[in-house]
């Protein structure tokens, strides 16, 4: 029988239990919730998923866009995308 180790937060398998609490010590740090507004390349985005990376416990996002937030703007890449690609609203409020 084998016995393996898992990631509470990431679920990740690992065969002992050193590098299991390694990874859950990784913590859970997203920085933004469903729901929330933010921005992706110039778009106002609303983020539908989040997803968690095993490993790393990198986020990484779904959203989708409203047109009245973006008029006569079109989203060029759905799908995942990482949590450096997306940030807050209220930095490009803040220059306004
Ligand atoms: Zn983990």
């Amino acid at each position: 029988m084998k016995k393996f180790y898992q990631c509470e937060i990431c679920d990740t398998l690992y065969a002992s239990e050193e590098k299991a609490l390694a990874c859950e010590a990784l913590g859970f740090n997203p920085l933004y919730e469903i729901d929330d507004k933010v921005m992706y390349e110039g778009a106002v985005v609303i983020i539908t998923h989040r997803s968690i990376c095993e490993l790393t416990h990198a986020f990484i996002y779904r959203f989708s866009m409203n047109a009245e937030d973006n008029p006569g703007k079109i989203l060029s890449s759905c799908g995942w995308q990482n949590e450096e690609k997306l940030s807050p609203q209220h930095n490009l409020q803040g220059c306004a």
